[in-house]
């Protein structure tokens, strides 16, 4: 039997390859459901899903514009370096004007419209001028089309610039505005109840007693559904046992995807996975082959037979993470937000992977049978200029006290990945690193 795979009793424990793959087939088939949606001010829409898709209201740019300070003019005529009559200006704002006379340039402003007539406009940097005539600097030559942004050339009007799905930033709200839109018609995002167990969680608040330690992964979770596109909903914290489970599972099914942190070990007190089946869930796996974060359980929660209500999710899937916070993390990362992205309407799910060269003095070792992801720091160095080909950010691993060391966890910005078939990376090696 190779390390890792079960026994015949219990069930058999996918490679992250496997695991990942299941719920890459799990997101795909969320993402065609229907979802419910809202309308948000442009303002508010950073971090949303498109849920209409984003269509030209007119030409963009709507009329040919000028990119640089200069002289519109006509390619040829300038490139023959004759001193051409001024009959004009435009600046930014103004209305196309023109026509440009024969032997004639329009000086203009970057923005401007381009006066009809011209083909072309001379960088003011190039140009000499005497009174009220100008003349392109000899040897340099104008091209038809320099310096000039055609009318429709980034888009025609009705043309989708972006689909059903977008994930909306600083850019896609400047589309947006550039386009009329002062409101847009976004996915409802999933909320998102956050569960965490044990008795050994006090809140933020409050003192620790002896053996006690603070609840951190509940504001970690959220910050991270809140990152993943979701409406984080952090439950009171559950006790480890029967009773205390069953009722905050029953609170938790209000909500449209569950995560759950702790008590899904094999120790005594590790109740979550019978509580879920009681509650009548049905698991897709009960353990993943990686480290840290094994334990991992992803399921879903049976939905209600009345006819769902138009701002409902159809699925309620959960996800049950160990409780270290080095392991919720990962396990959110790599297989809670792809789902939570896809719910969400998202088509951009992730997880996200990069390749990065080991640094040196940091090798890392692998673990028979398990996929290894280890917090670590990449240096994003400037990779602009020449002699860049086959240059590649360092990463250098974080020293790490065990999957519990949150210290480690917040001064990474990225895991080193260590696949499950490696014995040891060493200092040079190209290695792939997981994003967050
Ligand atoms: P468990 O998965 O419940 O066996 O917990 C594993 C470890 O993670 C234990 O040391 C717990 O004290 C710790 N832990 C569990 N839940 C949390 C939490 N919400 N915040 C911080 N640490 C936790
Ligand atoms: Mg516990």
């Amino acid at each position: 039997m190779s390390p890792g795979s079960s026994s015949a009793s219990s069930p058999i424990v996918p490679s992250y390859q496997e695991a990942a793959a299941l719920v890459g087939k799990y997101a795909a088939r969320i993402s065609g459901e229907p979802r419910p949606t809202e309308r948000v001010e442009l303002g508010c829409a950073s971090g949303r899903v498109l849920a209409r898709a984003l269509y030209a209201d007119r030409d963009q740019p709507p009329f040919a514009r000028s990119t640089r300070d200069g002289f519109a003019c006509r390619a040829a005529e300038a490139s023959k370096h004759r001193f051409l009559n001024l009959v004009g200006s435009s600046r930014a704002g103004e209305a196309p004007a023109g026509p440009l006379p024969e032997g004639a340039a329009w000086e203009i402003m970057t923005g401007a419209p381009v006066p009809a007539g011209a083909d072309a406009v001379a960088m003011i940097e190039h140009v000499e001028t005497s009174g009220k005539q100008v003349r392109l600097l000899p040897p340099r030559k104008l091209k038809a089309g320099e310096n000039i942004v055609d009318q429709g050339a980034q888009a025609r009007e009705g043309d989708e610039l972006l689909p059903v799905g977008a994930a909306i930033h600083a850019a896609q709200i400047a589309l947006a505005a550039s386009c009329g839109f002062a409101t847009l018609k976004v996915f409802r995002r999933p909320r998102v109840a956050i569960l965490t167990t044990g008795d050994e969680l006090v809140p933020v608040e409050s003192t620790p007693g002896p053996g006690q330690i603070r609840n951190s992964n509940a504001p970690m979770l959220a910050a991270l559904v809140a990152a993943a596109e979701g409406e984080p909903w952090i439950l009171p914290t559950a006790h480890d046992n029967a009773d205390a489970l069953d009722e905050a599972l029953a609170q938790a099914s209000q909500a449209d995807m569950l995560l759950i942190s702790g008590g899904v070990s094999a120790g005594k007190f590790d109740l979550v996975e019978p509580a879920l089946a009681r509650a009548g869930a049905r698991f897709h796996f009960t353990g993943v082959r990686i480290q840290p974060g094994k334990p991992l359980v992803f399921g879903e929660l049976p939905i209600r037979e009345t006819p769902i209500a138009q701002n409902e999710y159809r699925t309620k899937c959960l996800f049950g993470h160990p409780g270290n916070p080095v392991s919720t993390a990962v396990t959110f990362l790599l297989f809670a937000a792809p789902v939570l992205r896809a719910l969400a309407g998202s088509t951009d799910q992730g997880p996200r992977f990069a390749l990065a060269k080991l640094a040196a003095g940091t090798d890392a070792h692998g673990k028979p049978g398990l996929t290894r992801f280890l917090p670590a720091t990449c240096t994003f160095i400037a990779t602009t200029g020449s002699g860049i080909a086959g240059k590649y950010p360092e990463v250098a691993l974080v020293p790490m006290q065990g999957s519990g060391d949150l210290v480690s966890l917040a001064r990474s910005n990225c895991f080193l990945v260590v696949p499950e078939d490696a014995k040891s990376l060493e200092a040079g090696a190209v290695v792939p690193i997981l994003l967050y």
